[in-house]
């Protein structure tokens, strides 16, 4: 099954909080020496925010994006240890992930916040990438959909179909994310299938132009089964992103998905 042609395939690396300058110039080394061979799939690489200025320089040219991984709700002023939105354009940051399931649970981020933080990156110019995703109890509970709908609603009341134009959705179930047991692909494609569906509710060009990746303990052996269902346009990706060679798999998965 082929990604319609207005959604490029969008293979991103959460880094989260690992790395050392030496470890990321090693890294980036090898994702570099790879990227250029799988033209026609988009790439993003999202460091911790120390990084970012050193992983922009060594990009350069490169086709590889670079995205943060968090971003104040506010423009600026008296927030200690925040970041804002223009501050992440000033180091080539052309995305950055809001609200992902780590900074829901582990920092108490709510919906409203994430609606705000996805506003003040649209703003700035940034395309957000909107982690939504249900927990092990709330698919159990059969609540899947209420869920990822809530989270999604919360940002699509705010900004509209406007504000909502340059973003990606990434569905990340919390129970795939970090712990080896991925959805499988139906499981995957049943919920962007929903998310698509609640998009073109807002507007049907909204919903076949937005891309929406899976996310959850994706790596080379289980890409290409997800990226073959037809509302899955790639893939956010955690530990696997750590190991250029395992990056790079699932972009070539990426790559070879386009022809089929
Ligand atoms: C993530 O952090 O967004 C993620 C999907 O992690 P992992 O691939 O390690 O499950």
């Amino acid at each position: 099954m082929t990604t319609p042609a207005s959604r490029q395939y969008l293979i991103a690396g959460n880094w989260k909080m690992n790395g050392s300058l030496t470890a990321n110039n090693a890294l980036l080394d090898g994702i570099l020496a790879g990227v250029n061979r799988l033209h026609d799939v988009e790439f993003l690489v999202c460091p911790p925010t120390a990084y970012l200025d050193s992983v922009n320089s060594q990009i350069g040219s490169a086709p590889l994006r670079l995205g943060a991984q968090n971003v104040s709700e506010y423009e600026s002023g008296a927030y200690t240890g925040e970041v804002s939105a223009r501050m992440l354009t000033e180091f080539g940051c052309r995305y950055v992930l809001v609200g992902h399931s780590e900074r829901r649970s582990l920092f108490a981020e709510l919906n409203e916040q994430v609606a705000d933080k996805f506003a003040a990156a649209v703003e700035a110019g940034l395309r957000p990438v909107l982690c939504v995703g249900e927990t092990l109890a709330q698919r159990e509970a059969g609540d899947t959909e209420a869920v990822v709908g809530r989270q999604l609603r919360a940002v699509t009341d705010l900004v509209g179909v406007a504000g909502f134009g340059q973003a990606v959705v990434a569905y990340e179930p919390v129970w795939a994310i970090g712990t080896g047991q991925t959805a499988s692909p139906e499981q995957a494609q049943a919920v962007h299938a929903f998310i698509r569906a609640e998009l073109a509710e807002l507007d049907p060009e909204l919903a076949e132009t937005t891309r929406i990746v899976y996310g959850g303990s994706m790596k080379a052996a289980n890409a290409a089964g997800l990226l073959s269902m037809p509302d899955i346009d790639g893939g956010l990706i955690g530990g696997a992103s750590l190991k250029a060679d395992d990056f790079l798999a699932i972009g070539s998965a990426a790559f070879d998905a386009i022809s089929k």
